[in-house]
């Protein structure tokens, strides 16, 4: 028999235990960790991953005390009370025959509260509050904390605990001279800077003995001034290796940085490289992490040698199933995460709970559930976007007969065209799994065929309209001049574009559209890391050096009509808004609000803008003016409402403003649920 990814799925012996494989699934903050009567929901979450295969889970990160809380009342296992919580979660896993490790984290100056403590009294700039130095005495009992609450983790039933190191969280505060200005013990060179987290890792042990798992994520590039160094980053490694751990996680770069580590234009895998340099200075195991969402880019770093498990966090929250579907032989089957933190970091960040953009059961196992249907019905679907994908493959699942008609020459929609943007080609992923889908569920696929009202007599029980939008035509004189483009001319038909161009409308396409026109082909790590001044190596501190210089590929206006507010250029994602306006600044791009259009003729594009009339000397004018919904077969009412109960309609047919896939796919499922 074929034996799939054999150097991924062979298993590993971490001592106190062994993994059944090298897939870790990473740490990642749900929302469903800080509220006791969450805990269930927590515990299917975490059992569905374990009975899809992965070798070991690492939970969100729990407090060992209330100062290192994330927010006010998150997670915490101080208590034998918080004990009875934690156990619905590893018995959960446990019956399903995973392995499940509590991560511990103490915020320091990234807690979101008046009680924040760090080394010194240094003010993030991510964080109102500046954080209280902590005294000798409270090192100490933060230090009893660790150990109290790993004790308290093997009375809950979990195998082992991951210290968290990384990401710019207390101990990584310790760790560097960008905060830790002490001049006692625990401050100046790089051996009293880490005697805090390895006397932890020492407590720890002295307090479980030898027999229980225990694993460091230590940051392997700061990204950040005052950041370490290759020789203190290694240090610090073997003083933690010779303290116990079993496992070395790796992290990559502080929240507070400004170089993209995580978001969908970072390479895949664009730290291995410096993973593998950490392996050979080891004898314990190292985990690789960060941009690793594909079985075949982690098999390749294990089979390298590169490290000798792998991290993956938000994969395994888009698709509970990936180890399984992998290891027999069905990776085309994966629902990718494409990486784009839409519905699972800006979820965290706006405090709501965390979901996947591809895959809405994600954290909500127990309330958005998947049965067959008692009452088998025939099913139109019309529109082969987002929306229409997932309520055609979903309501298929379910067992009824369902035809999936789209006008066009393939299914993706919007999708399709944002995956051409340089940076996104990820979302091709998604239109693949959609695909594969399609065929697994027995959906029939007409593709090329447009549906007029007459051909949805009385054949079809449900008729599901998700025909989508069409962009929006703006009033402005000259539109039909020949150097007016639609964002879809650009994007899809591939037009010729000029060198000075003004984009109307800054919005997610707007922004979309000028970094595609000032893109440079080349997507290696090599090009990556010069254009945001990464040194991989770590000779300078933090891994930083100066990003390479280019003259922008194109003149650009980028232009709105409201005030162009601290947020013009960074599009809807929190946590990816900030990459895109840092991109688009360094290619020179100029960003007007409070634009008024007035004519677009052979000089160029004529607008009022701070009272003067002005005129943009552009080649060409590309409209990225938002969208209208597609409602032609929907039947209404003058007040707009479905008049027939076999209609229903989904995704930007439904509502155009505010469109997104996330939305899209969470109403196609939702309703297919129902249906
Ligand atoms: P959008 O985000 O709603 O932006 C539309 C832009 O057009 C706005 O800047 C708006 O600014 C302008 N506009 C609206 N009506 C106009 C008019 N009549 N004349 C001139 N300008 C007008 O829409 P979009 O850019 O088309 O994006 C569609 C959806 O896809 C959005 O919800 C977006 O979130 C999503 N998307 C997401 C991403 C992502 O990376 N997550 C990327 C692309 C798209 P003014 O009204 O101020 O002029
Ligand atoms: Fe990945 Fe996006 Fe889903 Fe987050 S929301 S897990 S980044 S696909």
């Amino acid at each position: 028999m074929t034996q799939f990814y054999p150097n991924l799925l062979a298993p590993i012996d971490l001592g106190p235990v062994t993994l059944k494989n090298r897939v870790l699934m990473g740490s990642m903050h749900t929302g469903l960790e800080d509220r006791f009567f969450n805990y269930g929901k927590l515990a299917s979450y975490f059992a569905e991953r374990a009975r899809g295969g992965v070798g070991l889970i690492i939970t969100g990160g729990i407090s060992p005390n209330r100062r290192g809380w994330l927010a006010p009342a998150g997670g915490t296992l101080n208590t034998r009370l918080d004990v009875f919580n934690h156990r619905r979660v590893t018995s959960a896993v446990h019956r399903e025959g995973g392995r499940i490790a509590m991560q511990i984290l103490h915020a320091g100056r990234y807690a979101y509260h008046p009680f924040q403590v760090s080394a010194s009294s240094v003010k993030s700039p991510i964080n109102p509050f500046t954080p209280r130095e902590m005294s000798e005495k409270l090192i100490l009992e933060t230090i009893d904390d660790y150990a109290r609450c790993t004790q308290l983790a093997r009375e809950a039933g979990y195998d082992g605990v991951e210290i968290m190191g990384s990401e710019g969280y207390l101990l990584n505060q310790f760790l560097c001279k960008r905060v830790n200005k002490r001049e006692d013990r625990w401050g100046g060179p790089i051996e009293n800077r880490m005697l805090f987290p390895v006397e932890i890792v020492k407590a720890i042990r002295k307090s479980v003995g030898q027999d229980f798992l225990l694993i460091y994520r230590l940051s392997l590039l700061d990204l950040v001034e005052g950041g370490n160094t290759w020789d203190e980053i290694v240090t610090t490694a073997k003083a933690l290796e010779a303290a116990g751990i079993n496992l070395l996680n790796t992290g990559i770069g502080w929240h507070e940085a400004r170089i993209p580590t995580i978001v969908t234009s970072v390479p895949r895998a664009a730290f291995r490289a410096t993973t593998a340099r950490m392996r050979k200075e080891l004898r314990i195991p190292v985990c690789a992490s960060n941009r690793i969402n594909t079985p075949e880019v982690a098999e390749d770093i294990i089979a390298c040698g590169d490290a000798d498990m792998v991290s993956m966090a938000r994969p395994l929250l888009a698709d509970a199933e990936f180890v399984n579907k992998a290891a027999t032989g069905r990776a085309d089957e994966i629902n990718t995460c494409i990486a784009c933190n839409q519905a699972c970091l800006d979820h965290i960040f706006s405090m709501k709970r965390a979901t996947c953009l591809v895959n809405p059961r994600a954290c909500h196992e127990t309330e958005l559930v998947i049965l067959p249907s008692q009452n088998k019905k025939k099913i139109a679907v019309i529109g082969g976007g987002m929306a229409g994908l997932a309520a055609a493959t979903t309501a298929a699942e379910r067992g009824h007969d369902v035809t999936l008609f789209e006008a066009s020459s393939a299914i993706g929609g919007q999708f399709r065209m944002a995956a051409t943007i340089p940076g996104k080609e990820e979302f091709r992923e998604t239109i693949r799994y959609f695909d594969k889908r399609i065929k697994r569920v027995g959906v029939k696929l007409k593709l090329n065929t447009k549906i007029e009202a007459a051909d949805l007599s009385t054949d079809f029980d449900e008729i599901i309209v998700a025909t989508g939008v069409v962009p929006r035509r703006p009033a402005i004189e000259g539109l039909d001049h020949p150097k007016v483009l639609s964002y879809a001319e650009v994007l899809a038909e591939r037009k010729a574009v000029g060198s000075k161009v003004a984009v109307i409308g800054a919005g997610g396409i707007g922004i979309d559209v000028s970094e595609f026109l000032l893109h440079d082909a080349d997507q290696s790590i090599e090009s990556f890391e010069k254009a945001w001044g990464i040194d991989s190596k770590v000779t300078h501190e933090g891994g930083l050096t100066s990003p390479e210089k280019h003259p922008p590929r194109r003149e650009i206006w980028l232009l709105q009509r409201k005030p162009a507010g601290k947020s013009m250029g960074s599009g809807p994602g929190k946590s990816s808004g900030w990459v895109h306006k840092i991109a688009l600044n360094q290619n020179g791009i100029r960003m007007l609000g409070g634009v008024e259009y007035q004519k677009v003729d052979d000089q160029g594009l004529h607008i009022m803008h701070e009272g003067q009339a002005k005129v943009l000397p552009v080649d060409n004018v590309i409209i990225c003016a938002g969208q209208e919904s597609v409602r032609d077969l929907l039947p209404v009412d003058e007040a707009g409402k479905i008049t027939n109960a076999r209609y229903h309609v989904i995704g930007g047919a439904d509502f155009a403003a505010e469109l997104d896939a996330k939305r899209a796919i969470q109403q196609g499922t939702e309703l297919a649920s129902r249906l």
